[in-house]
């Protein structure tokens, strides 16, 4: 083809127009977008409308092949249908997110401002991963981070990354602690990592990402309360620096995903300073309830770490998607994280505006709107019912725990240090391992409320975590009353 005569350069701009109208179906018109957004529109709205209805879980029973049976095809593909489609293949089976019922793992919400800023930021498309490109998306995203720096009492120097969640939260602060202490491949092998048994696998996953998985881990014995205990950690410290060792970060955790548990922060910081060790705290659960008075107490010490985690996704009620890392010394993030090094010139960016950008802090460079999820759902209600659920939260565990107690049959954990209750049935003959195992699933065969389980000291031990928006003192009652007659019922069963 030359391309030159007249003929063929019409019949390469019919082509053109051709391919235009082809292409038409991915840019609605308004009357084209209604039509749509009327729909999903509908669609969510029923959704939320059943939510407490339906089932907290429900067990996939085998082989569902709605999805697969309609496989993406040159053609469009009818709304409803497609709608249809989603609801069968996807809605209806597995975690009932955001509901009620929702007691197992750490459950999340799907906070509807959050899901409307969702569209909103993805209509509006903002690029949020440089200064220049969208400073307003950069200040909300700064200001927010400030916001938690606050909260948590980090200092103004603080600098921060919203990010996807709380792993990818962690491998950033565990990667600034990596670049701060100087570690090169050669003192990978003698690096020396203190966790607990109850740290979250997120932690051992990013240390293998950030290339340290020949580091030393040293799991650190707990109390009674499945906390670590800072003589201990000490005191391995001391003895791993004497063998020639280089003890290098504490992993602690602000809120375990077992049982809640609270390391010993304060005490912590302090051997971190005294040592010359970095303080990472995973707060992914646990630090959003620095929002309450008890939060705030029980994670005293947490403002002098090095890093710390938190999930706005779990806490914060929003839909899955949003996790925070802070680092104590902005600095630190910018040199662990920048793609340019001119922007070291400046000492003081971090202070002195908002000329940083979050692609220099982060290790991704184009990303989502994701402050607005965020920001959105703060201004619309402001930070007092953000606690107020916190609290209830907290009280309703407390709750739970109490009544537990009184249970026959039954025994409970420590009292909660946050949400999250552990407790078991201790049956009249049997195995208990084996007689929990099967209430657990008699529990989340029933389906009205969803509780999991883990295993605390080798035991079956049954935990319901309370952090589903939704989730109010009738949806305990209800799990109470639904542990009781399963166990009685596998008790007559024997
Ligand atoms: C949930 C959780 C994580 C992992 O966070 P994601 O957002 O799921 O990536 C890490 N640590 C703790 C304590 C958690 O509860």
């Amino acid at each position: 083809m030359d391309g030159s005569s007249a003929a063929d350069q019409k019949s390469y701009e019919e082509r053109i127009r051709q391919l235009e109208l082809q292409a038409r179906p991915l840019d609605p018109d308004v009357g084209e977008r209604v039509r749509l957004k009327d729909k999903v529109i509908a669609y969510a709205d029923s959704f939320l409308e059943a939510i407490d209805g339906r089932p907290a879980f429900v067990m996939s029973e085998g082989w569902d092949s709605a999805l697969y049976d309609s496989q993406i095809s040159e053609g469009p593909t009818d709304p409803d249908e497609v709608l249809g489609l989603l609801d069968r293949g996807v809605i209806q089976r597995g975690v009932n997110v955001g509901s009620a019922g929702h007691l197992a793992y750490i459950p999340g919400s799907n906070l509807y401002a959050s899901a409307l800023a969702d569209y909103v930021a993805a209509v509006t498309n903002r690029y949020s991963g440089l200064y220049f490109a969208s400073p307003g998306a950069v200040r909300m995203e700064r200001m927010l981070l400030r916001w938690m720096a606050d909260l948590l009492g980090y200092p103004p120097t603080s600098a921060g990354d919203l990010t996807s969640g709380g792993s990818i939260a962690s491998l950033v602060g565990i990667v600034t602690a990596r670049e701060a202490h100087d570690l090169k491949a050669r003192d990978y092998g003698r690096a020396v990592v203190y966790l607990s048994a109850q740290s979250h696998h997120a932690i051992d996953k990013a240390l293998r990402i950030a290339g340290l998985k020949e580091s030393v881990k040293r799991f650190v014995p707990l109390d009674g309360r499945h906390r670590i205990r800072p003589e201990v950690l000490e005191e391995a410290v001391k003895g791993d620096a004497k063998a020639g060792l280089y003890p290098w970060l504490i992993a602690a955790t602000a809120g375990t995903t077992d049982t809640g548990a609270v390391d010993p922060l304060a005490d912590l910081a302090d051997i971190a300073r005294r040592r010359g060790l970095w303080l990472h705290v995973d707060g992914a659960y646990g630090a959003p309830f620095a929002l309450t008075g008890h939060g705030e107490q029980i994670l005293k010490g947490i403002e002098r770490s090095d890093s710390v985690v938190l999930d706005p996704h779990k806490g914060l009620f929003l839909p899955f998607g949003s996790g925070a890392v802070l680092v104590r010394e902005g600095e630190r993030l910018l040199e662990a994280h920048h793609y340019d090094a001119s922007y070291l010139q400046d000492k003081d960016t971090l202070a002195s505006g908002d000329e940083v950008s979050p692609a220099d802090l982060s290790p991704e460079l184009t990303r989502p709107f994701r402050a607005l999820r965020l920001w959105l759902p703060l201004k619309l209600a402001g930070v007092a019912p953000f606690r107020a659920a916190l609290e209830e939260k907290l009280l309703l565990a407390r709750h739970f725990h109490e009544r537990m107690r009184l249970e026959e049959g039954f025994e409970v954990g420590p009292p909660p240090d946050l949400s999250i209750v552990t407790f078991r049935y201790l049956p009249r003959r049997g195995d208990p391992d084996a007689f929990n195992r099967r209430l657990i699933e008699a529990v989340q065969r029933d389906g009205r409320v969803f509780l999991s389980s883990t295993k605390i000291d080798g035991k079956f031990t049954l935990r319901a975590a309370i952090l589903s928006l939704r989730t109010h003192l009738e949806t305990v009652e209800l799990a109470i009353e639904i542990l009781r007659e399963k166990a009685k019922q596998l008790e007559r069963e024997g």
